[in-house]
């Protein structure tokens, strides 16, 4: 909706909102919240509120740390929940330094950034369609997360084994109060977990939807007295949590990516190679977290090769057999922990680089990716996904390209954030080893 100012007063009053959170992101695609009582309405739509950005990851020096939010108003609405001390509504901001021009370090002003390349070239609307992924855990009396998974169905079951199917039902009402069209949720394959799919929108809207969906997901589980995760492999030996983005390039009312005679549009074909060749950079901010890496392995449903396909599912990228509006290529790799704004700049600048420079797209992988022997995935071309979270970051720093999909100061916070994530890690010593060395030697 295209709200003005005073749509969202009115609304203010006829809805008796209290509480208006200002939310934005910080690089590692958590929600940062600026709770302010309807009384500072006025200011908020002046975009006069501020707030301290040095205290935030990856968004300022000490010396600048005065931020102002500009809300986006067509962001508005209102939370289906806690009325018990007056309604609470949201609006989505973008980042303003005080001198009044976009802070470039804040995701969604980068986004923005990357969508008008796209309108300069032509395009119109990058739709994506997300397929979410989660697991739901019991609490235990004290109410922290267990590691006890809420059931035990698998992929599609029903009722009674889906003890999940309430509190979906719940999530989706949920969602549907808030403006989303979903269009499917189900069981996944492993235990305890969880698929909603909403429809496609606009990269823009999608990023911001992505964002508010794990925030309901999470709070309507909690109702149930749940605790749902996005984190990519919770539990080892079982299928771990991916987001699939399905992606199209859109003219006004035409897919680009169709073609009546062909599986893939000639610019459809561009754009994938240009996911392709930048795929390894692309993982860093897609699979930004060190257990993103333990999903990327194979036998659990999750890409590990660097390949496109229509006709399996092993390869980074499928193509659907859908037609006309709904034809669309599939990424496989993407898990919930990324920043969706940041990972959906960078895979849109990365498919554009494919159509300007025209590289050659290589040929679809046929057969099952895990069943080839090395040698013949040499032969076909066929290089792996990076393996750690320290293997994708050494992608990034030698992809230039993706960089300034990031731009200057989101690059230098990822790499800040993400190396000192990796260096913690690396120094742990886990259970694992000191069962298989301590013995040992
Ligand atoms: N859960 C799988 C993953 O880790 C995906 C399963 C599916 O095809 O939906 O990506
Ligand atoms: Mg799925
Ligand atoms: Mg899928």
């Amino acid at each position: 909706h295209n709200y003005t100012a005073e749509d969202i007063t009115k609304m203010v009053k006829d809805e008796n909102v209290e509480f208006i959170c200002l939310m934005f992101t910080d690089i590692n695609g958590i929600i940062k919240n600026v709770e302010v009582p309807v009384s500072q309405l006025d200011k908020v739509l002046a975009n006069k509120i501020t707030f301290d950005g040095s205290s935030i990851d990856g968004f300022t020096r000490i010396e600048e740390s005065d931020m102002l939010l500009h809300p986006d108003l067509s962001t508005w609405l209102i939370f289906p929940w806690g009325e018990e001390h007056g309604r609470v509504a949201r609006l989505i901001c973008d980042i303003y330094k005080t001198d009044g021009t976009p802070f470039e370090g804040d995701p969604r002003v980068n986004l923005k950034r990357i969508i008008k390349k796209m309108h300069d070239m032509g395009y119109t609307h990058f739709n994506i369609g997300p397929e979410p992924e989660f697991f739901l855990f019991n609490r235990n009396e004290h109410g922290n997360p267990t590691l006890h998974l809420n059931d035990d169905g698998s992929y599609f079951d029903f009722s009674p084994v889906d003890l999940g199917v309430n509190v979906r039902k719940d999530i989706v009402l949920g969602l549907e109060k808030m403006g989303f069209e979903v269009e499917a949720s189900h069981h996944e394959v492993a235990p305890g977990q969880q698929e909603i799919d909403f429809k496609y929108q606009d990269a823009l809207e999608a990023a911001d939807s992505i964002e508010t969906f794990k925030l309901v997901v999470k709070t309507i589980a909690k109702e149930h007295g749940l605790y749902a995760t996005f984190m990519p492999k919770p539990v080892q030996g079982i299928n771990g949590s991916g987001m699939h983005i399905n992606m199209s390039l859109f003219k006004g009312e035409d897919n680009i990516f169709d073609d009546e005679n062909d599986m893939l549009s000639d610019t459809a074909k561009q754009f994938l190679s240009g996911i392709l060749k930048h795929a390894r950079a692309l993982t860093a901010v897609n699979n930004p977290t060190v257990n993103s890496y333990k999903r990327l392995v194979p036998g659990y449903e999750a890409p590990t090769y660097i390949a496109w396909s229509s006709k399996n599912r092993s390869p980074l990228v499928r193509v659907p057999a859908a037609k006309g509006k709904s034809k669309r290529i599939e990424m496989r790799s993407v898990d919930p922990t990324t920043n969706p704004y940041l990972a959906i700049a960078c895979i849109l600048d990365a498919g554009l680089d494919g159509i300007e420079s025209n590289y050659d797209l290589m040929p679809e992988v046929k057969d099952n990716i895990y069943e080839m022997s090395e040698d013949k995935r040499r032969d076909a071309g066929i290089v792996d996904l990076p393996s750690t979270l320290h293997n994708s970051l050494k992608a990034l720093r030698k992809d230039e390209y993706v960089q300034q999909s990031l731009g200057k100061g989101l690059t230098n916070s990822f790499f800040a954030a993400k190396n000192a994530e990796w260096a913690r890690y690396q120094q742990t010593v886990s259970q694992w080893e000191r069962d298989t060395y301590m013995s040992q030697y």
